[in-house]
This record gives C-alpha cells, sequence and structure tokens, in this order.
C-alpha cells in the first residue's frame, strides 16, 4: 500500500489500474457534471452534454492513436468476446476460409467462435511451445482467399506480444488488441480492424473500442441481427442505442490523460521503463526467476514468470500479498505469476516489484 494516498500497487490483469487523476476528477464531478445538477450517469445519450464528451472521445482517440479519416471508430458493449463472434458473422461466409494466428487463449476462443460460420483455419501456432513466443513471418502463409487474418497483438496470459505485424497483402488484417491498445504507437493503416475491450489500457469494462476501414466495414454479411452490425453502429455514430455513458465518459477522461503524459511515443517510452525494471531483475537472478516469454516475443504489458520452485512461489506470492501487491497470480489456466503494467500502472508500482523481487531472492535463495 502507498501510505501517501492508500493506493495498492495494483497489477490486476483486467480490470486494472486506472490513472489516479482520473479517478479524482471523475469524483470531483460524479454528483453535478458540469454544472448541470446530475451526475454524466443521470442524463439522457441525446443530450447535447453527452455528446459533447461522447464526440470529443471519439475526436482525441482518432488524434492520439493517428487513426486515418477513412476508419470508422465504434464503442460498443460485449467485450472483445462478442467481437470473436461479430467479426465472423459479419465477415465470413458458408465455406469460406479466414486465417487465425494462434498465440494463445485469446487466439483459440475467437478461433472458435468463427468456426459457427465459416471455415477457419490456424495458418500459424505456437501451442506447443506453451504459447511462449509469437511465430515468425516465414511461418505465416496468406490464402489470398481467405475473408481476413486475425491475430492477437498482446498475449494477456502467456505474456507475449507482436512488435511487428505480417503483411497479409490484399487479405484484411484484424487485431485483437484487447491488452496493448494505445500502449505505444501503432501504423494502424496496416489494419483493417481493430478491437479492444477498455478494461486493461482505457477505462473501465463495459466500453468495447472498434476501429475499422470504412471500405472493409461495406464488405460485411447483411443477413444477421441489426444490433450485430457494424454498419448499424457506424451509421448512427455509436448511438444507435443506449451506450455505457459512464464508460465512454472515463474513457474520455483517460485519453485525456494520455494527451497530458505527453501522447503515445512517451507512453511507450515510459512502458519500456517499467517493464525492463521486473525483466532485468528476472534475467540477473540466476534462475532464481524464470519468464514465460521467450525474450524476443517478451510483452512490456504482462510479465509472466516463475519462481525457482513451487513452495517458494506461494511464499513469493503470499509475501508479496502482505507487502501490498495485488494482482500478481497468474492466469487460473497457467498458473505462475503475471505483473500486468498496463499504461496506468505508475513507474513507482513496478520499482517498488522489483525492490520486492530482489529483496525476497536474497532472503530465500
Ligand atoms: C481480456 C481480453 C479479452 C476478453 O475481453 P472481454 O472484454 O472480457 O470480453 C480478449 N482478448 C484479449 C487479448 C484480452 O486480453
Amino acid at each position: 500500500m502507498n501510505q501517501s494516498n492508500k493506493r495498492a500497487y495494483n497489477f490486476n490483469a483486467g480490470p486494472s489500474a486506472l490513472p489516479l487523476e482520473v479517478l479524482e476528477k471523475a469524483q470531483q464531478e460524479l454528483v453535478n457534471f458540469q454544472e448541470s445538477g446530475m451526475s454524466i450517469m443521470e442524463m439522457s445519450h441525446r443530450s447535447a452534454t453527452f455528446e459533447k464528451v461522447h464526440n470529443e472521445a471519439i475526436f482525441r482517440l482518432r488524434k492520439l492513436f493517428a487513426i486515418p479519416n477513412d476508419y470508422e471508430i465504434l464503442f460498443l458493449q460485449g467485450g472483445a468476446s462478442l467481437q470473436f463472434t461479430m467479426i465472423p458473422m459479419n465477415f465470413l461466409k458458408n465455406g469460406k476460409t479466414a486465417s487465425y494466428i494462434m498465440t494463445g487463449v485469446w487466439s483459440e476462443k475467437a478461433y472458435k467462435e468463427a468456426k459457427l460460420f465459416g471455415e477457419p483455419v490456424q495458418i500459424a501456432s505456437t501451442k506447443e511451445n506453451q504459447y511462449r513466443n509469437i511465430p515468425t513471418f516465414d511461418e505465416i502463409d496468406v490464402d489470398t482467399d481467405d475473408a481476413y487474418v486475425h491475430v492477437t497483438s498482446n498475449n494477456t496470459i502467456y505474456g507475449t506480444q507482436w512488435t511487428e505485424f505480417p503483411n497479409t497483402g490484399e487479405v484484411p488484417l484484424i487485431a485483437d488488441m484487447s491488452s496493448d491498445i494505445m500502449s505505444k504507437p501503432v501504423d494502424i493503416s496496416k489494419f483493417d480492424m481493430i478491437y479492444a475491450g477498455a478494461q486493461k489500457n482505457l477505462g473501465p469494462s463495459g466500453v468495447t473500442v472498434v476501429i475499422a476501414r470504412k471500405d472493409f466495414l461495406a464488405k460485411a454479411n447483411s443477413e444477421i441481427p441489426t444490433i450485430l452490425k457494424y454498419s448499424t453502429h457506424a451509421e448512427s455514430n455509436s448511438l444507435y442505442n443506449t451506450p455505457p455513458t459512464f464508460g465512454i465518459y472515463m474513457l474520455g477522461e483517460v485519453l485525456k490523460w494520455i494527451e497530458e503524459k505527453g501522447g503515445l511515443t512517451a507512453i511507450a517510452q515510459q512502458n519500456e521503463e517499467k517493464a525492463k525494471l521486473i525483466y532485468d531483475v528476472i534475467d540477473n537472478s540466476n534462475g532464481f526467476y524464470t519468464g514465460h516469454a521467450s525474450k524476443e516475443s517478451r510483452s512490456l504489458m504482462n510479465i509472466t514468470f516463475r519462481v525457482a520452485d513451487e513452495e517458494l512461489e506461494q511464499q513469493f506470492l503470499s509475501e508479496a500479498k502482505e507487502a501490498g501487491f495485488i494482482g500478481l497470480n497468474g492466469h487460473r489456466s497457467v498458473g505462475g505469476c503475471r505483473a500486468s503494467a498496463y499504461n496506468s500502472v505508475p513507474l513507482e508500482t513496478c520499482k517498488a516489484l522489483s525492490d520486492f523481487m530482489i529483496a525476497f531472492k536474497t532472503k530465500h535463495q
């Protein structure tokens, strides 16, 4: 616990830490938003006050992430998990193929949904290597007939991350960026669609950001339910039905915070520094700590590691908990330890963990 403001050392994987400044601003404005006499949660999503908040969030997202004008920005609900279904529902046809590059549990879930609509093909997978790495480009062979290629840019559970993306030529590239969206600048023009649940890098749960090329959206299947068509949301500026208004407000505030921090180049630099603090301890521990991911595929967002033996690992986790570190248990499907150091996790929090890891090793090796 950081005694000065009672904030935990929060390494939760998602929902995860939000900037203290944003939480305090939201608290200040909570009961009387901009002299309206009510909270942002209590007003119409058609009101001029909310629409301004909504449009500013879209505007800031476009500016900060350098999203070209021929891309739609949508705020949807249902999490990234609904995107696993909406993508094949909209873009895959019975009998048609789409390529899935398998780098973890989230890719597996996306692939499974696509099977309901067409013929997804696993064109590359690192499952045999316990998803320790991202495939190399020469392992990836895209079929030009594919409706799209799907990748998971950051693998939240295994702690791996793409640094460069394959060139898929004419075949649209779609990325699930749930756990590293806006953690660094990305060349948006490489993608036809990017999607992400907000709750890791951008805000609270309840909002899903979708960024998609307009001419790609125009190719969607039409015989599907209205609410599950991207075009429905694109045509109504994501106000077809009641959006998650508070979540969109918070997202907008997080984007302002990113802007104040100096934008994505500054954020990326800080993320590198933060991850390095922890990876350096792992690498200099003579095997006391071992990373799960291969070095060349390491994620700057989710740092996965093991402690020398099972018993010591349990002790590490319980001593860390006592010392005020939250969320260091690995995902229930893989075990071990995981520190999620998303955008809003302060450098000091990572420094505190790196100091704790060094002290624990000195005490127990
Ligand atoms: C968390 C996560 C998801 C699931 O997101 P929901 O919003 O809970 O549906 C999907 N993909 C990745 C990469 C994630 O990290």
